[in-house]
């Protein structure tokens, strides 16, 4: 019976063996693996120029080579796109893609973490599919929870887009990054008050525990917000101090700051502290766009969402305060959009997903043309602007030699029609084919 009990084991443990060696061999790419494709017109966004029939070489999931067409190569596999318009992966540079979408105050509460986690999961798969290859997902309720999926796709538990993290939000007490609209005797679990702060003390305490847990941006909450119940869109909410206080610890770990400001005090104050991006930017003034110009900052506008927020919060009864503070903000926002294309401010594009559902991520194309972007512009918000909010132009944001094979492909010509973009046929991320044309 005991030598029987331990025969056993030790098959056990080969087994668990065996299998660990099948899972770490699956794990590691085959030496130079060489593919190609066939791009019946090729996006060129770091000249700004649509190139026709070209042959892109992948070396081990990134672009090795782009030329014209010549003949199909005998080294390795060649993907048809001929009948296709390719375009590097497109970015969106301002997501929530863990959890639920949120209308009501108490929504973040309704579900535990592994819940918001799986979530994530199906979002970041969805925003995937809808040719998003990079996001910088810019918060969660609950610290940390986006930390656990970026680290989960890279390491390929499960598909979704290249993600940079911010952890938590970075907000006052009774802020727009926090959760409010509760009775005053209701106790709020400790990972959702990860980044709340009380001066700018506690904003270095904050801001170093998240970066020691290998967030990838911090995010300032330094306005009140639309969703967040009892907070003004217009008003200041973060001091300059604490703000600057955050902006040194996060210097200190090459991190870069994203500021949520509506408000133009708000965002000033974020400016001279030294952030990298407004986020939303629907009330600001002449003078916060030529700081933002002279100083390089970048504006993410969210000028889709509030069409959205307007039809479906009024079709089912979300709060009438969300309501008024999304109309208050929907159309400034867009005449603020459009001086800044006019101005020169630096843009990328972010859409604020999670307030309206994942994978309609282009939907926001046709708004920045609409509102004064060319059609090229628009696509080069998504992505070599985009990359280089990032500081990722290295890897990704174009279809040339050294960047990721990061890459879509859809019917027509997004330059004559932005909105082919709302409809992607094939997405490569990593020179890995993870959406096939249906024919
Ligand atoms: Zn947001």
């Amino acid at each position: 019976m005991r030598k029987t009990l331990a025969l056993t084991g030790v098959r056990i443990v080969a087994a668990a063996l065996a299998a660990i060696a099948l899972f770490i061999a699956s794990m590691v790419p085959a030496a130079a693996e060489t593919s190609y494709v066939r791009a019946g017109k090729l996006i060129d966004t770091e000249h700004g120029k649509e190139l026709s029939d070209q042959l892109i070489k992948i070396v081990d999931g990134r672009v090795a080579s782009v030329e014209p067409f010549k003949g199909a190569p005998s080294d390795g596999e060649l993907i048809d796109w001929s009948g296709y318009t390719v375009l590097p992966g497109l970015m969106d540079m301002h997501t929530h893609v863990i959890g639920a979408i949120q209308s009501g105050i108490a929504d973040p509460l309704m579900s535990d973490q592994a819940q918001d986690a799986l979530i994530g999961v199906k979002n970041a798969r969805d925003t995937l599919f809808a040719g998003f290859t990079t996001i910088r997902d810019v918060g969660t309720w609950r610290a940390f929870t986006d930390v656990a999926l970026r680290d989960a796709i890279n390491n390929g538990y499960v598909v979704g887009p290249r993600m940079a993290v911010v952890g938590a939000y970075l907000t006052i007490p009774g802020g727009g990054g926090d959760i409010t609209g509760l009775a005053d005797d209701v106790k709020i679990p400790d990972e959702f008050r990860r980044g709340v702060v009380r001066g700018p003390e506690d904003m270095r305490q904050k801001a170093r525990f998240l970066l020691q847990h290998h967030v990838d941006w911090l995010k300032f909450i330094a306005t009140g917000a639309v969703l967040t119940v009892g907070t003004e869109p217009g008003m200041p909410e973060l001091t300059e101090d604490e703000m600057r206080a955050g902006v040194e610890e996060a210097k200190m770990y090459g991190v870069s700051v994203a500021a949520h400001a509506h408000g133009a005090e708000g965002a000033k104050m974020a400016i001279r502290a030294g952030v990298r991006s407004i986020e939303h930017g629907s009330l600001l003034d002449d003078e916060a766009l030529q700081m933002m110009k002279k100083r390089g900052v970048w504006l993410v506008a969210d000028i889709y969402n509030g069409d959205y927020i307007d039809e479906v919060g009024t079709r089912d009864h979300w709060p009438e305060e969300t309501l008024r503070k999304n109309r208050e903000t929907t159309e400034t926002q867009r005449e603020v959009f459009s001086k800044a294309v006019k101005m020169g401010v630096k843009i990328a594009y972010g859409t604020d997903s999670g307030v309206y559902p994942h994978g309609d991520n282009a939907k926001q194309f046709r708004y920045m043309v609409k509102y004064g972007m060319t059609p090229m512009q628009a696509i080069q918000s998504a992505t070599t602007s985009a990359a280089a909010l990032l500081k990722w132009s290295k890897d990704v944001g174009a279809v040339s030699a050294g960047h990721y094979a990061d890459m879509i492909a859809v019917r027509g010509d997004p330059l004559k029609d932005i909105t082919v973009l709302e409809h992607v046929s094939a997405v490569m991320k990593g020179g890995v084919i993870v959406k096939a044309p249906a024919e």
